[in-house]
């Protein structure tokens, strides 16, 4: 049996029918993590010794016939996640020694359920970025081709899943960065309605947009991950207190009798053909198996990527703040009185594009400026939340690309971040909404590089996306 093969639900069922131990499934991924991640780099930092004993631990309450889908199940968590005695670095040299003194919520979760960290992922620097290249770091490869990215923030969750490297992994996505980094991998992820997943203890980019996710070789592993996830915590005061259920409940009932739409504005200029026809052919699909499809339009899209930079720069400028060198994180060496301190450990402590997000968030912000950029963005933002209630009324979910093109080359767009954030166009109205939404592979171009598609739902319809996913996954 090669065990990193294996899913989540396949390698549950194993260690549960004690085929198959915890321990033994945590060494053949560090075995794998060994022979691979040297040319992947999908990992920031391995917690072998800590790994072990949850294993060790986790074979003990399998072997009293307890435990969950998740117990003794290996994953991988993206490092700006607090873990607590696991240095927590946002792939920042700010944070490179950063231990945080508390667990994330979602950690506290994967604990419970006795599942395994392996490591930390890699990312981009403070998840600002869409390939990987901006952790100050090392720069994640694509297991499909190694000169080109990974897609990005989570880069290293979607490459580790792809390469077999975890079993799953938690990402963060504040504009794209589950999602776009899966389709570039070829693997599902799966950004949930803001305010699903606690937000405690994940390091804040935008908090208005930021929420944690799995990614996961199908869409079932997904829910169950999502499953152990959701749910309400006091610690974050925009978590929903509400009854998630199952998320696998539904999933196998079938998609006959829904309606699905397709938005023009998702098929408009900028996407790469062989990335429109696989999209298309991915509706045609769902057609088939009894779901209406529509065309419909959105006008305020259009804005949709001008606001998203505007307010989560804005954001990221203000959440940045706390990063002066005195409480915690870096601190430059040499400095005569506190604003030099300030000054030269953010001077040296943030990379590139950290300090272009925190310069842009500034401005905008800034009292001459507010009305211009920050106040029109939030009115951009009520237009985009009522195009998609509108098409809502009428549909169940929607049908679109997940980025315009496929993985692109390592280097390729780091001389031009515009060039750069053009690619997120599809995945950030999402998050300025708060939707829910999965990133899945719906093909390949003719380099063999993955497509992925993306089906929207209104807030807090995730059982609806994982139902029509799996259907596709199973046609
Ligand atoms: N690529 C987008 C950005 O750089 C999204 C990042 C994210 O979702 N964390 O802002």
């Amino acid at each position: 049996m090669n065990i990193t093969e294996l899913s989540l639900a396949e390698l549950s069922e194993k260690l549960h029918g004690k085929e198959l131990s915890s321990v033994e499934a945590t060494k053949a991924y560090f075995e794998k993590i060994n022979a691979v991640d040297g040319e992947i780099g999908a990992y920031i930092r391995l917690t072998e010794s800590v790994a072990l004993q949850q294993a060790e631990n986790a074979d003990k309450i399998l072997a009293e016939g307890k435990g969950t889908a998740l117990t003794g199940v290996p994953y991988g968590i993206k490092d700006n996640i607090c873990t607590k005695g696991s240095i927590t670095s946002c792939a920042s040299k700010m944070l490179e020694n950063f231990n945080p003194p508390y667990d994330a919520f979602v950690t506290t979760k994967m604990n419970a359920e006795n599942a395994v960290m392996l490591g930390k992922m890699n990312m981009d620097e403070f998840a600002m970025g869409s390939t990987t290249e901006n952790s100050a770091f090392k720069v994640t490869k694509n297991p499909y081709d190694i000169t080109r990215v990974p897609g990005g923030s989570s880069g290293g969750s979607a490459a580790a899943v792809a390469a077999k490297e975890a079993v799953f992994t938690l990402g963060s996505d504040t504009g794209g960065s589950i999602r776009q980094p899966a389709a570039f991998c070829g693997v599902v992820g799966l950004k949930p309605t803001y305010g699903t997943v606690s937000r405690n203890g994940l390091v804040a980019f935008a908090s208005s947009l930021d929420q944690i996710g799995p990614v996961a070789r199908n869409v079932e592993d997904a829910a169950v991950v999502l499953n152990s996830i959701a749910g309400h915590d006091s610690l974050d005061s925009t978590s929903v207190n509400r009854i998630y259920g199952d998320f696998t409940a539904e999933m196998k009932n079938g998609v006959k009798g829904m309606k699905a739409a397709l938005p023009k504005e998702y098929f408009g200029e900028g996407i790469n053909p062989e990335v429109r026809a696989a999209v298309i052919n991915a509706a045609n699909e769902f057609e088939k198996m009894g779901v209406e499809i529509q065309e419909v339009s959105i006008p305020a899209m259009e804005y949709a990527l001008p606001a998203y930079y505007v307010i989560s720069s804005c954001e990221a400028s203000s959440n940045l703040a706390r990063f002066d060198g005195v409480r915690y994180g870096y601190r430059a060496e040499n400095y005569a009185d506190m604003d030099e301190l300030y000054k030269k450990t953010r001077s040296e402590g943030f990379g590139k594009e950290v300090k272009r997000r925190i310069m842009l968030g500034s401005f905008a912000l800034s009292a001459g400026y507010y009305d211009a950029y920050y106040k029109k963005a939030l009115q951009v933002r009520t237009l985009i939340i009522n195009g998609f209630n509108s098409i809502f009324e009428n549909n169940d979910f929607i049908i679109s690309p997940v980025a315009p093109t496929v993985a692109y080359k390592i280097g390729e767009k780091t001389a031009s971040p515009v060039e750069m954030y053009l690619g997120d166009i599809y995945t950030v109205p999402v998050n300025i909404a708060g939707l829910p939404a999965i990133s899945m592979p719906c093909g390949a171009d003719k380099d063999g590089m993955p497509i992925g598609m993306q089906l929207i739902g209104k807030a807090f319809s995730e059982s609806t996306l994982i139902r029509a996913g799996w259907a596709f996954e199973n046609r």
